[in-house]
C-alpha cells in the first residue's frame, strides 16, 4: 500500500459533487478521518445562556458540579466520583482575552483564535456593533439553535487574516457550490418568512461592525445569501457536554458495584434538567465547517458517523465495515429518523439540503407509496 495513502480519496460525480471514496478495508469502530475545523463557533443562545465552554476549541469550562447545579436550577447540589471530571484539572489553565474578557481553555486556543480572527472581532464594549448583530440574530433565530451569524463573522475574519486571502477565499468557494435559486430557497427554510428583508439587516449588520477588505465578494447581496446558505447546510453541529464526558468517564472506569449508585444519579439528574432546561439543551453546543468533511455525502443507510470527543475535533468512524471503493456515506438526518418513509425522508433532504437522495435504501424503497405517516409529519415540520 502506497504510505500516503491516507485510506480515503475524494473523487468527483457528475450529479453528487464531491465524494469521499474509501481506498482501504475499515471495520466498524475504526476511525477513518479527524479534522479541526475551518471555523467553528458556539452558539448564540447557549452563551447567553451561561453554557461556559471555551471561545475557540468549543470545550467545556465548567466542572460537572458546577454544570448540574446550573442545569437542575441547585436542585441537585453535590455530583458523585466527581473525581472523573477532568476539567478541574485544566481549570489552572483557562485564561481570558484581556481586552474583551471572553474564556480560552488554555493560552494555545486565545493565541490561535487571536491569530486567525479574534483581532478582528474582539469587541469589548457592550454596545458595540457587532453585539448589536448578534442580537438582531437571536431575534430572528429562537432555540433549538442550528446556525450562528457569527460563524459567518469569523468565517470572514479568516480570511481577512489569513497570509494568503485568495487562497482562504478559494477554500470558502469550495464549501458554496449551489446555484442562486437553491440558496434563496435554503436562506427561506433558515430565516422564514420575512427572509428577504432579514438578509438585508444581516448584511449591513455584518457591514456596519467589520472592516471587509479582502472577502467583499461575500458581502453582495448574493455574495452573502450562498455564506448564509452555506452555514445552514454545511454547519456540523458540535456538542460538548462535561457531563456527557463524567458519564462516560465513569462508565469505563467505575467498580461494578458502584454502578448502580452512577446510574441512579445520573437518572435523577436528567429528570430535574428536563425540568429545568428541557432535555435537547444540555450540550453546550455551536456548529463548524470542516473541510474534508464536506465532502461526505448523505445516505439512509450511512456507514460512517461523525463524533465528538469534549471539543471541535471531528472524527469520522465507520459505523458497519467498509471496503475499497465503497463510498463514505453520513447522514445528515438523526439517526432516529431514519426510520421515516422514503416519502418523508427525501421531502426534508430536499427542503433543508435541496438534494433528491438516491441511496441504496432510498432506491430498494422506491415503489413504496407517496404518503406522509402521522409518525413522520413531526420530521416534516421541522
Ligand atoms: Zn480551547
Ligand atoms: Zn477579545
Ligand atoms: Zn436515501
Amino acid at each position: 500500500m502506497d504510505i500516503d495513502d491516507k485510506g480515503y480519496i475524494v473523487t468527483h460525480d457528475s450529479i453528487k459533487g464531491k465524494c469521499l471514496v474509501a481506498t482501504k478495508h475499515f471495520k466498524t469502530d475504526d476511525l477513518i478521518l479527524e479534522e479541526e475545523p475551518f471555523v467553528s463557533c458556539q452558539f448564540s443562545w447557549n452563551s447567553l445562556y451561561g453554557y461556559r465552554a471555551c471561545n475557540h476549541c468549543l470545550c467545556p469550562l465548567e466542572t460537572v458540579t458546577e454544570n448540574v447545579i446550573r442545569l437542575t436550577n441547585a436542585a441537585i447540589l453535590e455530583v458523585p466520583f466527581e473525581e472523573y471530571c477532568t476539567v478541574k484539572d485544566k481549570i489552572q489553565n483557562f485564561v481570558q482575552c484581556e481586552s474583551c474578557k471572553v474564556w480560552y481553555c488554555s493560552a494555545r486556543c486565545l493565541e490561535t483564535a487571536y491569530n486567525r480572527y479574534h483581532q478582528l472581532l474582539c469587541r469589548p464594549d457592550s454596545n458595540d456593533s457587532l453585539h448589536h448583530l448578534e442580537e438582531l440574530w437571536r431575534t430572528m433565530h429562537y432555540p433549538p439553535e442550528s446556525h450562528n451569524i457569527m460563524l459567518l463573522c469569523r468565517l470572514l475574519a479568516t480570511i481577512e487574516l489569513s497570509p494568503s486571502p485568495h487562497t482562504a477565499n478559494q477554500i470558502v468557494s469550495n464549501f458554496c457550490h449551489r446555484t442562486e435559486n437553491e440558496n434563496e430557497k435554503l436562506v427561506h427554510k433558515m430565516l422564514g418568512e420575512k427572509f428577504a428583508e432579514q438578509i438585508e439587516q444581516l448584511r449591513f449588520g455584518v457591514l456596519k461592525s467589520m472592516t471587509i477588505r479582502e472577502s467583499s465578494q461575500w458581502l453582495t447581496p448574493s455574495g452573502f445569501k450562498s455564506l448564509l446558505a452555506l452555514i445552514g447546510t454545511n454547519g456540523q453541529g458540535v456538542g460538548t457536554s462535561v457531563f456527557q464526558q463524567w458519564s462516560n468517564n465513569c462508565k469505563k472506569n467505575l467498580p461494578p458495584d458502584q454502578i448502580e449508585l452512577f446510574e441512579q444519579f445520573v437518572d435523577n439528574a436528567y429528570d430535574a434538567m428536563e425540568q429545568v432546561v428541557g432535555i435537547d439543551f444540555l450540550d453546550n453546543e455551536g456548529s463548524a465547517l470542516f473541510q474534508e468533511h464536506s465532502s461526505i455525502n448523505h445516505s439512509c443507510f450511512p456507514n460512517a458517523a461523525s463524533v465528538f470527543n469534549g471539543d471541535h475535533v471531528l472524527r469520522l468512524i465507520a459505523i458497519r465495515p467498509i471496503e475499497p471503493g465503497d463510498e463514505i456515506n453520513t447522514s445528515y438526518i438523526a439517526p432516529c429518523e431514519l426510520i421515516h418513509s422514503r416519502h418523508t425522508r427525501q421531502k426534508y433532504l430536499q427542503e433543508n439540503y435541496v438534494f433528491t437522495c438516491q441511496c441504496i435504501k432510498c432506491k430498494e424503497q422506491i415503489n413504496d407509496p407517496e404518503v406522509t405517516s402521522d409518525d413522520d409529519s413531526e420530521m416534516e415540520d421541522n
